[in-house]
């Protein structure tokens, strides 16, 4: 997602190469439900800039033509008399983000859902299905200019002068042998590697960290059509016709095999809200990794050395669609000048561990 997002930004004004070593929309944007939520979840306190990631979102949207949403809303049932409290503030101080639903209100609503304690209805929350964004996004910067090249790794890089000269290499099928390597000068890299991150010495000592987390997608039974969207400790967002249940939180993990025992987890969170999840069928795991940014859980943007030739884009977390909206808006600025980078979000390195 942070590779296409950055593509789409910068092919408007400059000629851009898009590399990926596997294809668009692998990773762990081929994992995610796709929500879109303003609003978070234990204590219902806007997300950062929320209201300005959701205005570079929706441009997006709008910009890709990606299909009109349906008008499901997107509730968070409450778990606990102190989230009551939480949701209920979080409903009188934003508003225009999102409404407390009272008990007996949301049984009349929504019959398919348990949630004794009621919930907040989060408005402008949505659901898009996250490879099609980030294929749009490649098709739209494709028509800008962009070049794209699949099955293509970024092997290595160094800036010299005002210039940085990558090596990748591209696999031409199975075989490792069957392999081509190739360098290339340009003026500017942009490394929004995900996971890949890891493989490179320069990157691994920055302050980025691996949580593993696995979704099940699965065909919708008919007596769920009228179900709203739901998020929390447990996920379930439609897809067409398909259901997305999630997700599971192991961290520190780069591993991306799907587990029974990550399924069942994320059943016993769910079924108990929607019990006609246990009507589903055609059940399928994905597991992929978030890159998230310890301390402050917001990305990672910007040069990673004294030269502002080569700079990171990552640690999108759990909000890829939330947050590369919000940067992607403001990535030009950021490279013409790291100044403009807000602080919190510019790279650092990991803090050796006390002790
Ligand atoms: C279980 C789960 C549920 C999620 N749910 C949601 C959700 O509901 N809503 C939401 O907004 N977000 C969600 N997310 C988060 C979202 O998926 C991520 O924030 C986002 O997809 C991260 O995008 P990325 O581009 O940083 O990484 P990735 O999507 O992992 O992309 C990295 C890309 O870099 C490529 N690459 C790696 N190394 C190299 C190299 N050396 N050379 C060339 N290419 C390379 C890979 O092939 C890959 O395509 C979820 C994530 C998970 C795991």
């Amino acid at each position: 997602m942070a590779g296409t997002i950055a593509a789409f930004h910068l092919s408007a004004y400059n000629r851009v190469l898009l590399l990926d070593s596997g294809s668009v929309g692998s990773g762990a944007t081929g994992v995610g439900a796709g929500i879109a939520s303003p609003i978070l979840a234990r204590k219902g306190n806007p997300t950062y800039r929320s209201r300005e990631a959701l205005d570079s979102l929706e441009q997006l949207c709008d910009v890709l033509s990606l299909p009109e949403q349906s008008s499901r809303p997107l509730i968070r049932p409450a778990f606990d008399t102190k989230q009551i409290s939480y949701y209920q503030r979080a409903a009188s101080n934003h508003p225009d983000l999102a409404k407390w639903i009272e008990p007996g209100d949301l049984s009349e609503r929504f019959p398919s859902v348990r949630a004794p304690l009621g919930a907040l209805e989060v408005f402008r929350g949505r659901v898009i299905n996250l490879p099609t964004f980030a294929t749009a996004l490649t098709r739209n910067a494709t028509t800008s200019g962009c070049e794209l090249r699949e099955h293509t790794s970024l092997t290595s890089w160094s800036a010299k002068g005002d210039e940085v000269v990558v090596t990748i290499r591209t696999s031409n099928g199975k075989k490792e042998s069957n392999t081509q390597d190739e360098s290339i000068a340009c003026r500017r890299l942009v490394l929004a590697l995900g996971a890949g991150y890891r493989h490179f010495e320069e990157l691994a000592r920055l302050n980025l960290h691996p949580i593993k987390g696995q979704t099940i997608r699965a065909s919708c039974p008919s007596i769920l059509r009228k179900t709203p969207n739901i998020t929390g400790p447990g996920y379930l967002a439609f897809d067409g016709d398909s259901l997305v249940l999630g997700s599971t939180f192991t961290h520190g993990v780069f591993d991306t095999e799907p587990t029974a025992s990550a399924t069942q987890q994320i059943l016993d969170l769910v079924v108990p809200i929607v019990p006609d999840v246990a009507h589903a069928t055609s059940f399928e795991a994905t597991a992929g990794t978030r890159v998230t940014v310890p301390g402050t859980r917001l990305p990672m943007i910007g040069p990673i050395s004294h030269s502002s030739l080569v700079n990171i884009f990552t640690g999108l977390g759990a909000k890829g669609l939330l947050m590369g909206s919000l940067i992607g808006s403001e990535l030009d600025r950021y490279l013409r000048d790291p100044e403009n980078i807000p602080e919190i979000m510019r790279p650092s390195v990991r803090r050796p561990a006390s002790g």
